[in-house]
């Protein structure tokens, strides 16, 4: 179960006492369960036979908005690295203003609001303000601090939490029948979600962690592998995600930090043995230039550079 029935529990209240706002922003980690939870609360407004706690999951129109096919339930969604144009928003609010085809209320959301550029926004705002009947409107966001002030002003703010590390990796003990180490080591890629460390666990992720720990840091034979690696963005995500895990907990080693802390405990004795070789000062100077492309990545621009540096810091023996 993926949705917050914490929050669709407040949900099912202000409805049946007539509060509900007209928009809402969701905000919170990746993969915290945002869209699962907007989805769960259109099935539970739009449920014929409601039964169960929230909705019946059988009837057709649970089944539609489970599956992404109900007429009346839209989701405008961005690639990574892209905005939400204008154009978009225009499209959006037109949808809006269709009639209803068969839901009692129609559910529209904008995932990733931080994305909006500022024209998109201002087209939006009346919206937000006044919306048609029988519609909400869902806006979601990983990083508030994002997200113009006109819009968040204009919503009511519903957050979500990352689940603990230590609960996150006792569920995937439970469920997957993983070692600790393994367990582990999802939770603390997976920020707390329990969707996304199922969804790392199922891609292998250990596999691809554990080759760009090799190619990256280990071998220092791989300028291909860089460029390559650097020609996608997801894999230039997660490299640095990977890079900086692993740097700063040989950083935490070299602090004295009980090793059962660590994100990469299946490679704690090779982060021992090359700890050895780099000063506190070093190791954090490597983890601040991590840093600085994981910004330059965030704001779209070329990380080739800094990635070069990064490597020459690592290399540098
Ligand atoms: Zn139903």
């Amino acid at each position: 179960m993926d949705y917050s029935r914490e929050i669709l529990e407040r949900f099912q209240t202000i409805s049946s006492q007539g509060r509900m706002a007209h928009a809402y922003l969701f905000i919170g980690p990746a993969f915290s369960g945002k869209s699962t939870t907007v989805n769960a609360i259109a099935r539970m407004l739009n449920c014929e036979q409601p039964g169960g706690q929230f909705f019946c999951g059988q009837c057709a129109s649970c089944r539609k908005i489970e599956s992404g096919n109900h007429p009346d339930i839209y989701r405008l969604e961005t690639g990574l690295g892209e905005t939400i144009k204008i154009e978009d928003i225009r499209a959006f609010i037109q949808r809006c203003t269709l009639r209803s085809f068969e839901a009692k209320w129609k559910v529209f959301t904008i995932t990733n609001a931080e994305r909006l550029t500022k024209e998109a926004a201002n087209a939006l705002l009346k919206t937000l303000e006044e919306p048609h009947k029988q519609t909400l409107i869902f806006l979601t966001t990983s990083v508030a601090e994002l997200c113009l002030d006109t819009i968040k002003s204009r919503c009511h703010a519903i957050h979500f939490f990352p689940m603990s590390l230590r609960r996150l990796t006792q569920m995937m003990i439970d469920n997957y029948s993983l070692d600790e180490v393994s367990a582990q080591s999802l939770a603390f890629f997976a920020d707390g979600s329990y969707q996304r460390a199922k969804n790392l666990h199922e891609s292998k992720f250990h596999l691809q962690k554990n080759k760009m720990i090799d190619e990256m840091v280990m071998r220092r034979s791989s300028d291909e592998f860089i460029r390559k690696t650097l020609s996608d963005k997801e894999h230039t995500k997660t490299l640095l995600d990977v890079l900086l895990s692993f740097f700063r907990d040989m950083a935490l080693l070299k602090s004295g930090v009980d090793e059962s802390f660590l994100a990469n405990r299946d490679r704690v004795r090779d982060l021992k043995s090359l700890s050895n070789g780099f000063t506190f000062d070093h190791v954090m100077k490597i983890v601040d230039e991590i840093i600085n492309a994981m910004r330059l990545f965030k704001d779209n621009l070329n990380v080739k550079m800094s990635m070069s540096v990064i490597k020459e810091l690592v290399w540098v023996k």
